[in-house]
């Protein structure tokens, strides 16, 4: 890949991808809205050759200097504290957004990366999840804003394959952690972090026994690259199945962390799904990956990114 379009870009997710790119010696234009970013996230980017950010709302017809040789599809409120404060944008974001980032594939011949998520699977009745399973989702929930989204957004990906031969792979992303989260999204890992080193309660939703399983960002981005560099349609599962309670998820946090903080049950949010585990042969088989960063690895350096000295320039993720 010589050149790519990366939307969200200057996302959690996104500008970690956008790093990985620009280390492989490609060039990375990111379009972003910063609707759920901070600038900080890519600050440090911006002198890099080779790297563009451009600020644009991808559910309006948008300008992009191509070709591209692929497209990664990234922009979306992810966190749900996000999509329930921008429930139509999420929804906008899901739908318009994809048609404009599919139109800019097509118009380039380029390869277009969806990034979907386990969400899709809603609340499973199957375990651990496999591709072949459509999912349990509620459609009008406060949730459905984004699984809903994610759902449009596959279909009308599919579409586009079958109907216009563009060259399209949909990856399903499950938990992804790790440094650049931002502290205020809500999501289990910087909330439990920042309880644990400001030594308030850890707060537990429901009984804390629900399961989530976490993949380390570094291996997220370099399935989506594979995924890229492949001509395999997906959906493809792109996880850890390592699955532990989120009661668990905050003990360990306390461990890594050394605080003394306790856990606070609070009320369980709604639709939360009880299980969640990617079965990942298929990734194993078609995309030869698999996750390499254990928790044990991966939280001390998410929580050593969280607890690092605010003042002076912006650290970047491995610093
Ligand atoms: P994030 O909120 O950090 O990043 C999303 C980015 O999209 C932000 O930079 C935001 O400003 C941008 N954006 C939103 N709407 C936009 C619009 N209309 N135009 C332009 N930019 C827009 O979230 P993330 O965790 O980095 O997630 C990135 C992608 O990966 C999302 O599509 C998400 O659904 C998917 N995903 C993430 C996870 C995860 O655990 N992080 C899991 C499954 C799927
Ligand atoms: N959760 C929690 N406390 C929080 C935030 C989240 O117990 O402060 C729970 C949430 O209810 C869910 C799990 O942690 O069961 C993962 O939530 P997150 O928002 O990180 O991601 P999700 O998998 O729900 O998209």
């Amino acid at each position: 890949m010589d050149r790519v379009l990366v939307t969200g870009g200057a996302g959690f997710v996104g500008s970690h991808l956008c790093e990985r790119l620009l280390d492989a010696g490609t060039e990375v234009v990111a379009a972003d809205n910063f609707a759920t970013a901070v600038m900080a996230n890519v600050a440090h980017l911006l002198d890099r050759p080779g790297f563009r950010l451009l600020s644009r709302d991808v559910t309006v017809p948008m300008s992009a200097p191509g070709p591209f040789d692929a497209v990664f599809h990234l922009a979306s409120a992810a966190s749900p504290r996000d999509y329930f404060r921008l429930p139509l944008e999420t929804l906008r974001a899901g739908s318009h957004g994809t048609e404009r980032a599919l139109d800019i594939a097509e118009r380039d011949g380029a390869r277009f990366v969806l990034a979907s998520t386990s969400e899709v699977y809603g609340d499973p009745r199957e375990h651990p999840q496999r591709e072949e399973y459509w999912g349990h989702v509620n459609p009008i929930g406060p949730r459905s804003v984004y699984d809903e989204a994610k759902r449009y957004a596959e279909a009308l990906t599919s579409a586009m394959r079958r109907e216009r031969g563009v060259n399209t792979g949909i990856a399903r992303i499950f938990n992804t952690y790790g440094p650049r989260m931002r502290p205020d999204d809500g999501r289990m890992i910087p909330t439990f972090i920042g309880q644990a080193l400001a030594g308030e309660p850890l707060t537990v939703t429901g009984t804390g026994d629900q399961t989530r399983s976490l993949c380390y960002v570094d291996d997220t981005v370099r399935g989506l690259i594979a995924l890229a560099d492949s001509d395999v349609p997906g959906p493809v599962n792109l996880g850890n199945p390592h699955e532990l309670t989120v009661r668990r998820i905050a003990e360990e946090i306390l461990a890594v962390t050394g605080s003394a903080s306790r856990i606070e049950y609070v009320e369980a949010a709604v639709d939360d799904p009880s299980r969640r585990c990617p079965d990942i042969s298929r990734a194993r088989r078609e995309l030869g990956w698999e996750p390499e960063v254990p928790l044990t690895e991966g939280l001390p350096r998410t929580v050593a990114w969280f607890a690092r000295p605010r003042s002076g320039p912006y650290p970047a993720a491995g610093a």
